[in-house]
């Protein structure tokens, strides 16, 4: 295929601004799918993404459409468009030469919009600003494209407007990506390199790689070779995703489609690593990317010890599609065997979370979650802590060190005052203000992600009356003057309560957090002690008084945020309890640690 006519592109935007609409829209247009398919959203193909309209993984497809009498290839890569999942917005965009910026015509520029536009202009793309959603009754066109200058500047002149949902100006988007999305460079007949910007696991064909052909040509039956460790494979299929797989002899410089290859497992495939031919391999691979880092883990425990292999395997299986979640066996005293598992984000952890309720009847305890931590110890190592458990004695701690997410809140004007406090509460330090317009401003923070990670989204949702939206990006970790606390339960450590916190922080969560456990924990018929300490200072108790004949059992209560739902909708009763020594303690009290904040 002559590279002249193959555009290959983006779509970015802030969470439901349309983008799986408009890629359907296209996918429709150039009749690769019904409409039917249409009203199903067919690039959204898990439950929990239809669920959450997320799109979590991404895909590519290859769109063919026929312009001024010559078909052209438009190879549309999905992106995700949550801050958890930055990471493969930027592996996508490096498959690509251009990018639609689509926006709201209501919403307007929101904090993925910028961080999503930034991450395109990096990687060097034509960014095509698309306003979406024209059809609305009340739309803000003119504002929201003054906005996309002043805040990402953009040019407003070229904007495209468009109703994805109504297929309005559909026709002109097609049209401007082949006007202005440059083809892709490349020659036909140099050694090989194709990127690698995805994989996924298929029951039937095993392994599949998702790759962009840079230069040279890849043929079926070839015998190829992965730079990154040399590591050789037959190729048994080459294809492209129209959507459906559809095979094809060979792809050319350009081209985006998958390899199906002797590959057994997903952990061979290295996202960003560079595919070459066994024979006259190219000399040098393409620059790659940085591996996500997990940023929280969470204890998962079994309730039923027995139920410990088979958790092994759920949480495996899921880990075969989605290399950024790992996990790891660890034994706790209170909890016994089960496993620390490590997500990029909160919202990737509900993600699996959910995954794991649905497909799974395992009764499981989960702790609270928490970030990762670095400590420089007094023998000069560097130790990354993933369980508040594992912090050392403080003797061998020279410098504490968290995590520090650059965070921008694009908030109502009115709203401003609040989210400084706000951020203030949480040691944040003030960076800048910028504003989009008359009405709207952007703030930007470096925020511990400790303090972030919990409650911040729902904080600023019901601080601005849900308006207000948020992006951060982790910049690196900090010294902090920062300590382990215990909880102590009839005088016994429970380590699945460790948290780790500020010291000016810790007796007032201290408090409030034995405060949190009285409620949970049920009397029984001997008086319980609750303590939080560090080290051996105690810094806060409350006394569990004893049960008295003729005492009904007490009811759990309480309120429960929209991001506890999902653990409440686990099951609750007898089930979720673990005897730890004399005490029986629910399940929910493991995720006291939250409400404390
Ligand atoms: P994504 O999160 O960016 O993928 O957004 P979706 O494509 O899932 O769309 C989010 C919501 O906006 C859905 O309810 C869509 O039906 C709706 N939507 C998308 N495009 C349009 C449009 O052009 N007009 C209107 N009125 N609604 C739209
Ligand atoms: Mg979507």
């Amino acid at each position: 295929m002559d590279t002249k006519y193959i555009r290959n592109f983006s779509i970015v935007a802030h969470i439901d601004h349309g983008k799986s609409t408009l890629a359907d829209q296209l996918l429709l247009l150039s009749g690769a799918i019904t409409q039917r398919e249409f009203k199903e959203q067919i690039l959204d193909d898990l439950d929990v993404e239809k669920e959450r309209g997320i799109t979590v993984k991404a895909r590519a497809v290859t769109i063919h459409y026929t312009h001024e009498g010559e078909v052209y290839e438009l190879n549309l890569i999905d992106t995700p468009g949550h801050v958890d999942f930055h990471y493969e917005v930027s592996r996508s965009l490096a498959a690509c030469e251009g990018a639609l910026l689509l926006i709201d015509a209501f919403q307007g520029v929101q904090a993925q919009s910028v961080a999503n536009a930034y991450a395109a202009i990096e990687a060097d793309l034509s960014i095509i600003t698309v306003v979406n959603k024209i059809d609305l009754p009340v739309t803000r066109i003119e504002e929201v494209l003054e906005e996309v200058e002043t805040i990402i500047g953009l040019p407003p002149d070229e904007a495209l407007r468009v109703s994805a949902k109504q297929g309005i100006g559909i026709h002109d988007v097609f049209k401007a990506i082949i006007k202005h999305i440059p083809p892709p460079a490349g020659l036909a007949d140099a050694p090989l390199r194709a990127l690698v910007f995805d994989s996924k696991y298929d029951n039937y064909r095993g392994v599949i790689t998702y790759i962009r052909v840079k230069e040279g040509t890849l043929h079926k039956g070839q015998t190829i070779k992965f730079m990154n460790d040399g590591s050789k494979s037959h190729v048994i299929e080459v294809g492209q995703f129209c959507p459906k797989m559809v095979s094809c002899d060979s792809l050319g410089p350009g081209q985006v489609g998958y390899i199906v290859s002797g590959v057994k497992t997903l952990g061979d495939i290295h996202v960003g690593d560079t595919v070459t031919l066994a024979e006259n391999p190219a000399e040098k691979a393409l620059p790659g990317y940085a591996k996500p880092q997990q940023m929280v883990f969470c204890g998962m425990y079994p309730i039923d010890a027995t139920d410990f292999e088979k958790l092994r395997d759920e949480l495996h299986k899921l880990s075969l599609n989605d290399a950024s979640f790992t996990f790891a066996p660890e034994s706790s005293d209170a909890l016994g065997f089960g496993f620390r598992c490590g997500f990029l984000g909160m919202l990737h952890m509900e993600i699996i979370q959910q995954r794991l309720e649905q497909e799974q009847e395992i009764d499981l305890i989960q702790t609270a979650p928490n970030v990762t931590y670095e400590l420089l110890l007094t023998n000069g190592q560097t130790q990354l802590i993933d369980n508040p458990e594992n912090v050392p004695d403080a003797g061998q701690i020279q410098e504490f060190r968290e995590p520090i997410a650059k965070t921008a809140f694009i908030v109502p004007g009115e709203n401003i005052g609040t989210i400084m406090q706000l951020c203030a509460d949480r040691r944040g330090i003030y960076k800048s203000t910028e504003y989009l317009g008359p009405l709207r401003a952007q703030i930007v923070y470096e925020l511990p992600l400790g303090e972030i990670v919990y409650d911040m989204h729902d904080r600023l949702k019901s601080a601005t009356r849900g308006y207000g939206t948020m992006d951060y990006e982790i910049i690196g970790f900090k010294e902090s003057d920062l300590v382990k606390m215990d909880i102590l339960v009839k005088g016994v450590k429970v380590d699945a309560l460790a948290t780790i916190v500020h010291r000016s922080e810790a007796e007032r969560r201290g408090r409030s957090l034995v405060k949190r456990l009285k409620k949970e924990i049920s009397k029984h018929q001997f008086e319980i002690a609750l303590q939080a300490a560090i080290g051996a200072r105690v810094i806060a108790r409350e006394t569990l008084s004893a049960l008295r004949k003729n005492v009904t059992a007490k009811c759990y209560g309480g309120d429960i945020t929209r991001k506890r739902k999902l653990w409440a909708k686990q099951k609750e009763g007898k089930k979720r309890m673990k005897q730890f020594g004399q005490v029986e303690i629910p399940q929910k009290a493991f995720l006291s640690v939250l409400d404390v904040a």
